[in-house]
């Protein structure tokens, strides 16, 4: 039966934790769920950062005082193109300073480098100089909430891990009178993966269990269902990512929107060792954002790789054609960096090349492995040029305005080194989800096919539908977890 004070809570990604820690400090009980024995989701892969506006990292350490939640809200807004929720994305910048000082601050987390992202008018996405940004959030939220002492609270929170939610259980009223039928959920079923049991919970249910960006192979899978042109793409999600909550939400009458709408990131990393392998790890967004180049196989540069996520990766896409590559084996890119860019992210630097997928060698050495003849000296004289950009003598070719501190060291000509690694475009992220309200509240159709709230139920983080329109800016999902996180905890705290 229902305890009262009670709330469901089913993935442990930063939307879940959040939303958990929040009804916690709200002296409301949380039972957690999560399908794997790990906490984290795709979000302790988090590599680039989360953004925030007007924070005390943005203006007092790194003194960009000209940023402001109108220009976020505007580059969101132009990023979502006609998809945009202006209302949502109004929350979403509104909320980033809390955000970020909120981790910052309360869970003590390093937030102090600001990076500029494709899309961003201002550097906005905060990381820290030692751990990734999403190892080092999940890890501190994992840490309060084992922590969390139950015994002495008047509150409790009962954490279920290889727990798989397969059933939201709803309650319908039928009203004669008014000809309408109200639903709500009441709880759930989820599947005791050690036992093999079934076991049922009742109270409000928070969704919070992620995308569907690994959703290739399953027989409901919702890649085959609305992008089949993506399933042969590699993917940098992880394995449980096959959209479980929007499977579930559907079930019970819950609307989806957008969800066509999948991210391509433009940059996943090849593995020269195993390039097919579907599973890739991510070269962060960050890694432009520091001066990164994009290269065709050819040596030539093909556009501005500050655009936004889905321009970058259509500019590759378009060169792969007028350059004739057409076999999957081929469809590579790479991404050439100095020594500065180097400095700026050694921590991602480092686990890259000790990943074998970032190599610092010669010029020379590049040009023998991409099979170039001696005469050919595309790359050393592209980047001599790219250095007159740097060092503001002429202006980009592409319309880049922002590249790494210091200028390339060419004076070794072919024997300068450079870091490069092989890239291609995978699946990353699903904008479409479950349509929600700007409370984080589930939405359906009544009998009379007007659109309302299916009570008892929410839907936070990327298994929401409809923050980020046809394109999600860099830092943004982050962020989104912990605003809407927030936000959803508040919801239904002044629901039960
Ligand atoms: C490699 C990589 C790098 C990224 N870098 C950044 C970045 O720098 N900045 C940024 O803003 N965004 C980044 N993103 C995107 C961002 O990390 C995710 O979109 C976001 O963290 C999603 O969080 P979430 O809490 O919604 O879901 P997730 O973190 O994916 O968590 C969902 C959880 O729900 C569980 N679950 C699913 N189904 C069930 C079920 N049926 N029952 C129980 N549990 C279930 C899953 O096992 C999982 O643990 C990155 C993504 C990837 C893959």
């Amino acid at each position: 039966m229902a305890r009262s004070n009670h709330v469901i809570v089913v993935g442990t990604g930063l939307a879940g934790l959040t939303a958990t820690y929040e009804l916690l400090q709200k002296k409301v009980s949380v039972t957690l769920l999560e399908k794997t024995n790990q906490f984290g989701g795709n979000s302790i892969k988090a590599s680039s950062g989360i953004n925030g506006v007007k924070t005390y990292q943005q203006t007092t350490l790194h003194n960009i005082n000209d940023d402001s939640i109108d220009s976020f809200i505007n580059d969101s807004i132009k990023s979502a193109k006609s998809l945009a929720n202006k209302d949502l994305i109004n929350i979403l910048a509104s909320n980033s300073k809390n955000a970020v000082d909120w981790l910052s601050k309360d869970l003590k987390i390093e937030l102090n480098y600001v990076a500029q992202l494709g899309g961003h008018s201002h550097p906005r996405t905060h990381r820290g100089s030692n751990l990734p940004p999403g190892f080092a959030i999940i890890s501190a939220l994992k840490k309060y909430l084992e922590n969390f002492d139950s015994i002495n609270s008047n509150h409790n929170l009962n954490i279920l891990k290889n727990s798989k939610v397969i059933e939201l259980i709803k309650e319908s009223n039928s009203n004669l009178n008014t000809n309408t039928n109200t639903n709500k959920i009441i709880g759930l079923k989820y599947l005791d993966l050690n036992s093999n049991k079934i076991n049922s919970i009742y109270g409000p249910v928070i969704l919070a269990t992620g995308g569907f960006s690994a959703d290739f192979d399953s027989e409901d899978s919702l890649l085959k269902q609305y992008r089949k042109d993506l399933l042969s793409l590699p993917s940098t999600n992880s394995a449980q990512t096959t959209g479980d909550g929007q499977k579930l939400a559907l079930k019970v009458g819950a609307k989806l929107i957008h969800m066509d709408q999948v991210q391509i990131h433009p940059t996943g990393f090849i593995d020269i060792q195993d390039p097919l392998n579907k599973w890739k790890i991510l070269a962060a967004e960050a890694l432009r954002g520091v001066g990164g180049l994009l290269f065709n196989t050819q040596g030539d540069r093909f556009g501005n790789e500050l655009l936004t996520r889905d321009k970058v990766t259509e500019s590759i896409f378009k060169n792969f054609e007028q350059i004739g590559i057409n076999q999957e084996t081929d469809k590579k890119v790479l991404i050439i960096l100095n020594e500065s860019s180097y400095n700026k992210m050694k921590m991602n630097f480092d686990f890259y090349i000790k990943r074998g997928l970032l190599f610092k060698s010669s010029i020379r050495e590049l040009n023998k492995q991409l099979g170039f003849s001696k005469e050919n000296n595309k790359i050393l004289k592209n980047l001599i040029q790219v250095n007159k950009y740097i060092n503001g003598i002429e202006e980009d070719e592409f319309g880049r305005t922002v590249f790494s501190d210091e200028p390339f060291d060419l004076s070794q000509e072919l024997d300068s080194s450079i870091y490069y690694g092989y890239l291609t475009p995978v699946v990353h992220f699903t904008m479409g989800g479950i349509k929600i309200d700007s409370n984080a509240r589930v939405l359906t159709e009544d009998s009379n096919n007007h659109e309302v709230v299916l009570k008892g139920l929410y839907a936070i983080g990327e298994v929401s539908g409809g923050v980020h329109g046809a394109n999600r800016l860099g830092g943004s999902s982050l962020l989104e977890c912990v605003v809407f996180g927030k936000v959803a905890a508040r919801s239904v705290s002044e629901y039960i």
